[in-house]
């Protein structure tokens, strides 16, 4: 066996149907007394009604949450914090709202209870994206670590399908690299595999029947996975070419992900054959970036750049963006053919 390094994050978690109601326990068993609640604004309604179930124990709400973190939402949100004297946090909702709840974490430290409604991960990540004057940038610190997260599969049955689908390719998509990082190991190796399995049968599932309480169980079980992948190796070629495309064209996170995945995959595999033979078992095909692309087909979501807002000229812009300042990446980073690859994702070609 090769030697490796596993580095486990911290983290408390509470998983099931109706595990909301275990937010009061966990709020004293921090001993917090003034929490902040967090949403984004179309979850304003349901964070107030949260809070208001909670007590003296909430000090109030935060609807602000928004895409990519931007630093101004969170100066924002820490006059709120500030003004309440809040000594918690409680973030419900999806990656951006996590995302504000570590930023504030960041600058404050206050301990955070995160109850995420998407298959995103965040929520089990050091990581933070922070978007100011336009421009992203990413950093690691476990300042950012919820203390606790609060996995409900009820809070995800509103989710709508098509989220739902491009949310857990997302997650597919950081299980998949962790398989082929530079750091993997196999406690990660196990979990990634666990959870592409989980969520490739559970996805179809949901597309057809949202409101499937197993299938959302096994879904919402496959992210917090995937999250930990995420959260302790490094990411390769896929994640670089969907933060150029995002931070350049502004395109949704979750449909890029889902469009570049089988690209990503398909471009890697000759350098990672015993990662391909792992995904031929876990998704029981002989061509695993075809299943992937053929996923997407079945849960409806949109396989072409082109369709969700990436201009024509983007193809060359995206090459050259994508092949500065490269990832780690177990196959050599070549311009003719990741140009390729980012041409059939812009027309929404099959992968090869
Ligand atoms: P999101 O949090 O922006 O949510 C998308 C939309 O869906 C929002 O309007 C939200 O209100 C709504 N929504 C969320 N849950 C819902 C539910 N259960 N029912 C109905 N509507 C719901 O999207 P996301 O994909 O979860 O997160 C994307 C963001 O997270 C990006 O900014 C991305 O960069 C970040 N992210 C960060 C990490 C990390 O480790 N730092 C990991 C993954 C994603």
């Amino acid at each position: 066996m090769k030697s490796f390094v596993y580095n486990g994050q911290p983290a408390r978690v509470v998983f099931g149907s109706g595990t909301i109601a275990r937010l009061p326990q966990e709020i004293d068993r921090l001993g917090l007394k003034r929490v902040l609640v967090l949403a984004t604004p179309p979850k304003e309604a349901d964070a107030r009604r949260l809070a208001g179930s909670l007590g003296g124990a909430a000090a109030g709400v935060y609807a602000g949450a928004t895409m990519h973190t931007p630093v101004s939402v969170t100066e924002d949100a820490l006059r709120v914090v500030a003004e309440l004297k809040a000594d918690g946090l409680v973030a419900v909702g999806g990656g951006s709202t996590t995302g504000l709840a570590k930023a504030i974490a960041l600058r404050t430290d206050l301990p955070q209870i995160v109850m995420p409604t998407t298959y995103a991960g965040s929520e089990m990540t050091p990581i933070l994206g922070e978007t100011k004057d336009g421009v992203k940038v990413t950093q690691s610190s476990p300042r950012v670590l919820p203390e606790v997260v609060i996995y409900d599969v009820d809070l995800t049955m509103t989710l709508p399908a098509s989220l739902s689908g491009t949310s857990g390719m997302n997650a597919i998509a950081h299980a998949v690299e962790a398989l082929y990082a530079r750091e993997s190991n196999p406690v990660i190796d196990l979990m990634a595999a666990e959870a592409i399995g989980a969520l490739v049968s559970a996805l179809p599932v949901i597309a057809e029947k949202p409101h499937d309480r197993d299938a959302r169980s096994k879904a919402l079980y496959g992210a917090w996975l995937c999250g930990i992948c995420l959260g302790s190796v490094g990411m390769a070629l896929h994640h670089k070419l969907c933060h150029t495309l995002g931070g350049s064209f502004d395109l949704p996170h979750a449909e890029t992900h889902t469009i570049v995945l089988p690209h990503a995959l398909a471009y890697n595999a000759p350098a990672v054959p015993a990662v391909m033979q792992t995904l031929r078992a876990v998704l029981k095909t002989d061509d695993p970036a075809m299943a992937l692309y053929d996923l997407a087909g079945r849960i409806g979501a949109r396989r072409a750049l082109s369709e969700i807002g990436m201009p024509a000229d983007g193809i060359d812009i995206a090459t050259d963006r994508a092949l500065a300042n490269p990832y780690w990446n177990p196959r050599a980073l070549e311009r003719e053919p990741i140009r390729a690859l980012i041409a059939r994702a812009y027309a929404g070609e099959r992968p090869r």
